[in-house]
């Protein structure tokens, strides 16, 4: 059969916490043309535990581009049109391998893992002059979220790491550092970097100077020769080079030429690229994000200050404030596996929905403590309000509206950094497929949201910056480059009073979430 012509088509990663997938887009239209999804699984080794194992995550991605490859095949199109891939991944997921093996020398630590509380306690008794020392440098607080004291526990508890650092053996990477230097050759000449946005998330990286900080590396005991070099979110990497254990041989020679953490990767696919626009995404986690221009914008509410993007090597680099929930889709995923009440995370919203109300039950999935904006490790989950009467509908339900209570206090604080409160909310991620929880949090907020009828804009931010970059320029980054794209709106239904209500009874029950753990 003759193959269709097209526009320059564009690849996409999209490695996030819950899943893996691949897709394409036409650069022309943003329209999506083919993807492929795997689910990733997650280990808990001991309580607070979270790991993934890296070999999983590599093979998913290979997996994932030969199945989009097959099916673009299946619709006539020809796959030497994609012209350029961008990788987008979840941050801060710290993975060390051995770069004359490729193999990693253990499990990836996740972001949501908690086993470095001890160390950031005696670190942070340790933090020289003030207190400022690592927030004025890294715009992040002292905590287990980020990278470095994950790899401070590698460095400290893994044998072969240590022998693999003295041998000169050793690479640290976030998950796009792992991704980038397997595809690009891995142990036969991989590219060891990452972009500003993910290694603003490691808690050693000056996000003014835009380097590794040395006095960051030495607090933390760092050495810098694993660190892999710090480049633009949109530039030539290195070009797909496919090792033979694994197929996938269709994209050999295409340059890598994008890379975003997931957050800044929908802030751009969403096209926030003026200072005050925001997203909010709802995956695993749940992430609101605004950029703030040029300025690095401290917040007094709660909230980290990160790297929104530098699209080009001679671009220049933008800001954002950033809200970070930890647990959003964790907690339907959470009632699939752990309680069963559901088979599927879909089901979900059949449960909410026979009841339509919590009933006075309040769930707060505080299970890796409470990021923004309280930051405090010592909480844990509870589920309160129960009676006689409640039953596992109104659970579901108050797990949907603590998702959505959550993202109303990060947007509280967000408008009080801000200054001018957000008109609507922007929205993106795997749980907005669902109604029910969107109808809630624009009942919950008391302004519109708004959602793109394509709801991968976390791989579409990174095949634009792919597709922009020197040497590729597909893409122009224009906001008619969008015109696949519609927008479906939720407005408030309810009352502010009654919104009101409800708010106040979930401040409640956070405040009894605290000081489980000391
Ligand atoms: P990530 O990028 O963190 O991997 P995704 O954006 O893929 O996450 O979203 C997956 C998460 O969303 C999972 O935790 C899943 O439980 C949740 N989820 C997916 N579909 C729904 C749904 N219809 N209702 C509620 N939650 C959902």
């Amino acid at each position: 059969a003759k193959k269709a012509v097209l526009g320059p088509l564009v690849g996409a990663v999209d490695q996030g916490t819950s899943s893996t997938r691949f897709l394409v887009f036409n650069s022309k239209t943003a329209e999506l043309l083919s993807h492929h999804q795997v689910e990733i699984k997650q280990e808990f080794p001991k309580e607070g535990w979270v790991e993934q194992d890296p070999m999983e995550i590599l093979q998913s991605v290979y997996e994932c581009i030969e199945k989009t490859c097959e099916k673009l095949g299946q619709l006539n199109i020809d796959i030497s049109n994609i012209k350029a891939i961008g990788v987008s991944n979840q941050r801060e997921t710290t993975v060390v391998w051995d770069k004359l093996t490729g193999e990693p020398l253990y499990n990836a630590l996740v972001w949501l893992d908690l086993r470095t509380q001890s160390t950031v306690e005696t670190l942070s008794k340790r933090i020289p002059g003030n207190n400022n020392f690592v927030k004025s440098k890294t715009g992040l607080p002292l905590s287990t979220y980020f990278s470095a004291v994950k790899l401070r526990w590698l460095l400290d508890n893994v044998t072969k790491v240590q022998k693999a650092v003295k041998e000169d053996r050793a690479l640290f990477g976030t998950i796009d550092s792992w991704l980038i230097w397997s595809l690009t050759g891995g142990a036969n000449g991989g590219v060891h970097c990452t972009d500003v946005t993910n290694a603003s998330r490691t808690m050693l990286f000056n996000i003014h100077s835009l380097e590794w900080d040395k006095d960051l590396c030495e607090f933390f005991d760092i050495p810098m020769k694993i660190l892999p070099n710090v480049r633009s979110s949109s530039e030539i990497y290195g070009l797909m080079k496919i090792s033979h254990s694994l197929k996938a041989g269709a994209l050999e020679g295409v340059p890598i030429s994008g890379c975003l953490g997931d957050q800044s990767a929908a802030l751009v696919g969403q096209m926030c690229f003026q200072d005050g626009q925001a997203k909010n995404t709802y995956g695993t986690g749940c992430f609101l994000l605004c950029n703030t221009g040029r300025k690095c914008v401290f917040s007094d509410h709660g909230l980290l200050t990160t790297v929104a993007y530098k699209l080009g090597r001679d671009k220049p680099v933008y800001y954002a404030l950033e809200g970070s929930v930890a647990i959003a889709g964790a907690v339907i995923r959470w009632l699939r596996d752990n309680l069963g009440i559901i088979k599927t995370s879909e089901e979900i919203e059949k449960l909410a929905k026979e009841v339509g109300t919590s009933y006075g039950c309040y769930f707060v999935p505080a299970f890796s403590g409470l990021y923004a904006p309280y930051w405090e490790p010592s909480a844990r989950g509870i589920i309160c309000g129960l009676t006689q009467f409640t039953n596992k509908c109104h659970v579901a339900f108050a797990a949907l509206e603590a998702v959505c209570f959550q993202t109303r206090e990060i947007l509280d604080a967000m408008n009080r950094d801000c200054g001018i409160p957000l008109s609507h909310l922007q929205v993106d991620g795997g749980m907005t497929n669902n109604k029910i929880l969107m109808q809630l949090q624009a009942d919950i907020l008391y302004i519109p949201v708004v959602k793109p009828s394509m709801p991968e804009t976390t791989a579409l931010g990174a095949a634009m910056a792919a597709g922009a970059a020197e040497g590729v320029g597909v893409w122009s980054l224009e906001p008619e480059d969008l015109s696949a794209v519609t927008m479906e709106r939720f407005e408030p239904q309810i009352n502010a009073e009654e919104s009101e209500i409800r708010y106040s009874t979930w401040k409640k029950a956070v405040m009894k979430s605290m000081g489980w753990v000391t």
